[in-house]
C-alpha cells in the first residue's frame, strides 16, 4: 500500500537517512530531505584534500547488529562491509612507554593488566557480568521503547529488576574505585563514558553496560573504505528509491496553517509544505530556536546537560608512521584533576588528553603511498565555557608535538595536509548546540521519558529522529531512533 502523503526531513544524518529508508519500505513515495550542508551525512562526514580522506567524526561504532537489522527490515542485502577491531584499541599514559593494547580475548587482555591488578580477570568477569545484566535488563524497555509520557516511561523502569538500583546513584568512575585498584585499569574502563561525550566521574554507573558491549558483546567494528561508506550506500539506495536531496538549504522558521499542522521555511524564504515532517536537527535546539517554545529558550537550554565538544585535527602525513596503531588514547596521569578542571574551563589545556584514529592502516585508500592519514579528537568544553577559539593552532601544535614524541615520529614536519575544526566549526557546519559533540547528555533526568520528545508536543505532522531524542546518541542508538519514530508514524498515520 502506497501513501499520497508528502515527507519532508530536515537534515541529512545517519539518523534522516535510515528514517527515510524505513519510510520508504513502508510506503512513502514523495520523501525529501533537506540539508544545511554541501553534502549529507550529518556529524558522520568526509573530508577530501590532495589525495587524503578523511572520516570527519565517527570511527567505528558498536552494536553493528543495529545496522544488519536497518537493511534486513528493509528487505535489501547489506551494502556495507564491516571489519571487527582486533585490538579494539590501544592506549598510553604519558611519561611511560608502555601501550596497553586493549582486546576483547581475556587471555591478552590478562597479560596486559595482570602485574598492575591482582585477580584481574576474575574482577572483570565480575564487573563484566554486572554490566552485561544492566544491558539486557534495559535493552528493550528503556532503548528499544517509545514512551507517551514521562509516566509511561517511569512504569516501564519500575520493571527493571531492583538489584541494579545502586548503579543508577553512584557514578562509573566510584563503582570502578570499588572492584579495581589500578588506575591504568580504571581510566581504561572508564573511557567508554566518553562515547556519551561525558567524564566517568559525573557519569552513572549504569552506563558500564558500554563496556560490555565493548569487550563481550559485539565489539567495535568500521568500515572497508571508510566509515563515510555507510552515507555513500544509503544515499544511493535512496536515490534509486526517488528519495529528493536538497543541500545547502536550512530551514529556519515554522509557520502554521492553522491547523495544529507545520509548514517549514528555508533561509530563503521559500516554504516546504509536508503532510509529515521529521526533524533530524538537534532535537532540543530545534524546538528552541525554529519553534520558539518556552521551554526550549537559549537561557532553559543552557541549562541543560550537553556532552563534550569535539576539537578536531585532519593531518594528511607524509611517510608511515609504525609505533601508532589504528584507534589510540593518549592520556595523562591525573585524570580526575584533568577532567575537572579542563571541561569546566575556558583555558588551553596544556597536557591535552585525545584519541587518534589512522583509517589508512586498514583502508590505504584514504592516503597517498607511503602515507598515514591522522584524525584527532580531544574532548574540550562546549561554547557555554569555552567560546573564544584563538588558540586553536596553539592547542593543536601542543598535541602534534606531544604525539610525536610519544610515537617517535617527526610529524610536526612532515604535515602534507592540515585542517582544525573547533567547536564553533562543529556548531557552525551541522548546527551542534554550542558545539557539543554528541548533543543532549544521558544523565538519568535525560534519558528515556525525560529526552525531548520523537513527536511534537504541538504539531501533528512533526516528528524527531536523531541522536538528542529517544533513546539518544551514536551512530547503532541513531538507527535505534529511526525505528522508534517510524514506529510512531506509522501508529499516528494509517496507510
Ligand atoms: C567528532 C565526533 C566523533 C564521533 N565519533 C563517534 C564514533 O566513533 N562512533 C559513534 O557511534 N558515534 C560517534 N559520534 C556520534 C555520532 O556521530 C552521532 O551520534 C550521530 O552521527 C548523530 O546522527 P544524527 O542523525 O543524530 O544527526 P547529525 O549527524 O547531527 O545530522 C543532522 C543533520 O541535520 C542538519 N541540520 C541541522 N539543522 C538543520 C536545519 N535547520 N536545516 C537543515 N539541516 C539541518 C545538519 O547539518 C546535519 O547534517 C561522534 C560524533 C562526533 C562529533
Amino acid at each position: 500500500m502506497y501513501s499520497e502523503n508528502k515527507v519532508v526531513i530536515i537534515g541529512s544524518g545517519l539518523g534522516a537517512l535510515s528514517t527515510a529508508l524505513r519510510l520508504h519500505v513502508a510506503g512513502y513515495r514523495d520523501i525529501s530531505i533537506i540539508e544545511k550542508y554541501h553534502q549529507a551525512g550529518g556529524r558522520l562526514n568526509e573530508w577530501k584534500k590532495d589525495g587524503y580522506t578523511f572520516d570527519m567524526g565517527p570511527s567505528f561504532f558498536s552494536m553493528s547488529y543495529e545496522f544488519k537489522e536497518l537493511f534486513e527490515s528493509c528487505g535489501i542485502e547489506n551494502p556495507i562491509e564491516i571489519q571487527k577491531l582486533d585490538p579494539l584499541y590501544t592506549v598510553n599514559f604519558e611519561g611511560e612507554n608502555r601501550i596497553f593494547s586493549i582486546s576483547s580475548d581475556f587471555e591478552k587482555l590478562k597479560a596486559e593488566f595482570e602485574d598492575l591488578e591482582p585477580n584481574f580477570l576474575e574482577k572483570l568477569e565480575k564487573y563484566l557480568k554486572s554490566a552485561g545484566e544492566i544491558f539486557h535488563d534495559t535493552e528493550k524497555i528503556v532503548v528499544k521503547s517509545n514512551f507517551d509520557s514521562k509516566l509511561d516511561y517511569i512504569l516501564a523502569l519500575a520493571t527493571v529488576p531492583l538489584k541494579h538500583t545502586p548503579a543508577l546513584v553512584r557514578t562509573m568512575w566510584t563503582d570502578l574505585e570499588k572492584q579495581f585498584s589500578s588506575y591504568e585499569v580504571k581510566v581504561i574502563l572508564s573511557l567508554v563514558s566518553f562515547f556519551l561525550g561525558a567524564a566517568p566521574f559525573n557519569t552513572p554507573a549504569v552506563y558500564k553496560l558500554l563496556s560490555y558491549t565493548e569487550l563481550k558483546h559485539d565489539g567495535y567494528w568500521n568500515v572497508k573504505g571508510g566509515m563515510y561508506d555507510i552515507v555513500r550506500k544509503l544515499v544511493a539506495e535512496l536515490e534509486k528509491r526517488g528519495v529528493k536531496f536538497y543541500f545547502n538549504t536550512e530551514i529556519v522558521a515554522v509557520t502554521n496553517n492553522n491547523n495544529q499542522k507545520a509548514i517549514f521555511i528555508d533561509n530563503t524564504g521559500k516554504e516546504w509544505p509536508a503532510d509529515i515532517y521529521v526533524v533530524n536537527s538537534d532535537a532540543a535546539a530545534f524546538r528552541g530556536k525554529v519553534l520558539g517554545r518556552k521551554a526550549y529558550t537559549e537561557e532553559k537550554l543552557d541549562k541543560m546537560e550537553w556532552t563534550l565538544a569535539p576539537f578536531t585535527v585532519y593531518l594528511g602525513i607524509k611517510g608511515k608512521i609504525p609505533n601508532l596503531s589504528h584507534h589510540s588514547y593518549f592520556l595523562g596521569k591525573n585524570f580526575l584533576e584533568y577532567s575537572n578542571y579542563i571541561f569546566s574551563s575556558s583555558e588551553t589545556p596544556r597536557k591535552p588528553y585525545y584519541y587518534v584514529n589512522v583509517s589508512s592502516k586498514s583502508n590505504p585508500n584514504c592516503a597517498p603511498e607511503g602515507c598515514e592519514n591522522l584524525f584527532i579528537l580531544c574532548p574540550v568544553p562546549d561554547l557555554r565555557i569555552k567560546n573564544n577559539w584563538d588558540d586553536a593552532e596553539e592547542l593543536s601544535n601542543i598535541i602534534i608535538d606531544d604525539l610525536g614524541k610519544r610515537v617517535n615520529f617527526d610529524i610536526a614536519s612532515n604535515i602534507e595536509v592540515k585542517r582544525i575544526m573547533t567547536p564553533v566549526d562543529w556548531q557552525n557546519n551541522f548546527n551542534l548546540y554550542k558545539g557539543s559533540g554528541l548533543g543532549l547528555a544521558h544523565g538519568l533526568n535525560q534519558v528515556g521519558g525525560f529526552r525531548p520528545r520523537n513527536k511534537d508536543e504541538e504539531f501533528s505532522n512533526v516528528y524527531y529522529v536523531g541522536a538528542s531524542t529517544i533513546p539518544g546518541t551514536g551512530l547503532p542508538m541513531v538507527i535505534i531512533s529511526s525505528k522508534l519514530v517510524v514506529e510512531r508514524i506509522n501508529n499516528d498515520v494509517r496507510l
